[in-house]
């Protein structure tokens, strides 16, 4: 096994004052490889300029007035500035109508200043998200949804690739661990998560299962894992006694508690007692989905930068 690179230190460090458990697992730290993401990207817009050339610039368009959006809306265009992109918010009323968005959409794409377009879902009732997904151009999707990305994705020739699975790789890179033979369990089938993560996993040559609600004997495929990726939507789902001894879990889920509070789909505390490398929530996958936002909306204006033909 190859030594561990940056973004990881020991759990107990990490969840100050806790020294009542003994935790094993090595952290996988989302800010902490996030934030070196950033500087990457940073200097590249910084060389971008040097040369003469225009920042890459990333639309966001949201719909309505859902909380939850506005602060993903909000994190995103923070991190936009922090690397010196050019970035915009369209904000419409949510009785926006369906053709009123893809006329927005149609005039983005042909704006040569606009890299990326990404539409926050969910949407309104009244708009389909599967013809906005398509609506916008391959070539600026930098959420990587369009089925064209997609498919790329399944041809193992990826171009730009969905947010989460993409920085949830990243984050794997960070353990050293050679992946190639490695078994893996996804726990979520979703379009967003589960299936690109399935995509990702086997490009990098995992044996993988992907578990959804209808799954037997779910506990049992976790306990096969080298690599075990929930994605369920349920608060501290994946328990302790599931887990193999060394295995590296990563947390993908979100879960708002009653008291305000943010847990993922692991029950983290017990888990670590058990895996070899765990990521937190919240300071896990979910910066490093943001980070990689960034990237693609880099790798965007570079794409647009090279003459067509
Ligand atoms: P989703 O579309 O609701 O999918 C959930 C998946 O979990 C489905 O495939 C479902 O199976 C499966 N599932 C539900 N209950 C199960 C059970 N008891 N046993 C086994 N499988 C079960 O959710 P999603 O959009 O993928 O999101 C999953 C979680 O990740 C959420 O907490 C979300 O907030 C979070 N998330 C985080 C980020 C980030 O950046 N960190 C990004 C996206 C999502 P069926 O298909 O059979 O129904």
């Amino acid at each position: 096994m190859n030594q561990p690179r940056s973004g990881m230190m020991p759990l107990r460090q990490h969840i100050a004052g806790d020294s009542s458990t003994n935790m094993s697992a090595q952290i996988l730290d989302g800010k902490a490889i996030a934030a070196e993401l950033r500087v990457q990207i940073k200097g590249r817009v910084d060389d971008r300029r040097a040369a003469g050339q225009r920042p890459p610039g990333l639309i966001v368009i949201l719909v309505g007035e859902n909380p939850a959006s506005q602060v993903y809306v909000r994190n995103k265009r923070n991190a936009c500035e922090q690397v010196g992109f050019h970035s915009e918010l369209m904000q419409l009323p949510a009785d926006t109508s369906e053709a009123g968005l893809l006329a927005i959409i149609d005039e983005l794409n042909a704006r040569d200043n606009v890299d990326g377009i990404l539409v926050q879902l969910p949407l309104p009732a009244q708009i389909d998200e599967g013809t906005v997904t398509e609506r916008i151009l391959p070539t600026k999707d930098v959420d990587g949804f369009h089925p064209y990305n997609v498919g790329r994705l399944v041809l193992r020739q990826p171009l730009l690739r969905p947010c989460t699975p993409k920085g949830v790789m990243t984050m794997l890179a960070h353990t050293g661990i050679d992946l190639s033979g490695k078994d893996a369990v996804i726990i979520g089938q979703s379009n967003i998560v589960g299936r690109p993560m399935f995509l990702e996993l086997l490009m990098a040559r995992c044996t993988v299962t992907v578990c959804h609600s209808r799954t037997r004997d779910l506990p049992a495929k976790v306990r096969a894992a080298d690599i075990v990726v929930a994605a369920v939507g349920v608060p501290r789902f994946v328990k302790a006694d599931w887990v193999k001894p060394g295995a590296i879990v990563i947390d993908v889920g979100i879960n708002r508690l009653e008291d305000g509070g943010l847990c993922g789909d692991v029950d983290t505390v017990p888990v670590s007692e058990v895996a070899g490398w765990i990521t937190p929530v919240p300071g896990g996958v979910g910066p490093m989905t943001v980070a990689t936002l960034l990237e693609n909306t880099l790798l965007a204006a570079e794409l647009h930068d090279k003459p067509r033909s």
